[in-house]
């Protein structure tokens, strides 16, 4: 419970994303290099910076998609807050999706059994263990 994987992960991205940045920089300036060796007439050289500047910009760009796909399915990943409703008469009990100004025993819509008043109990987020296979 006291673990924040979220926090964690965020932070290793940020820094994968300044390696990226770093790498793609470093293929841009090796394309560059490889339009000046052209320009003088050394062809080999040339075709090698424009080979490792074009692999440099590939390879970073999958990376960042990659790492941008892993952020978004964590940003999806959140799990829902559920409100339970339970009469105080009957006992009957109800759960439900989390609503905008849900709070403990709040009195919300009559019991469907006995039409009494219900209260708000519980407001919790449901945490789906994740079963590693
Ligand atoms: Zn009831």
């Amino acid at each position: 419970m006291s673990r924040t994987p979220q926090n964690s992960s965020t932070k290793i991205s940020s820094f994968v994303l300044v390696i990226i940045f770093i790498g793609l920089a470093l293929s841009l300036s090796a394309l560059m290099v490889a339009l000046a060796y052209f320009g003088s007439g050394n062809e080999v050289l040339a075709g090698y910076f424009l080979l490792v500047g074009f692999l440099g910009v590939a390879l970073s760009t999958y990376v960042l998609f990659q790492t941008r796909r892993r952020i978004m399915r964590l940003k999806i990943e959140i799990p829902p807050v559920t409100t339970t409703i339970e009469c105080r008469k009957c006992g009957f009990k109800s759960v439900r999706e989390f609503q905008r100004g849900d709070y403990i025993f709040k009195e919300v819509e009559p019991c469907q059994k006995c039409n009494d008043k219900m209260l708000i109990t519980a407001i919790y987020r449901e945490v789906k263990e994740k079963l590693s296979p």
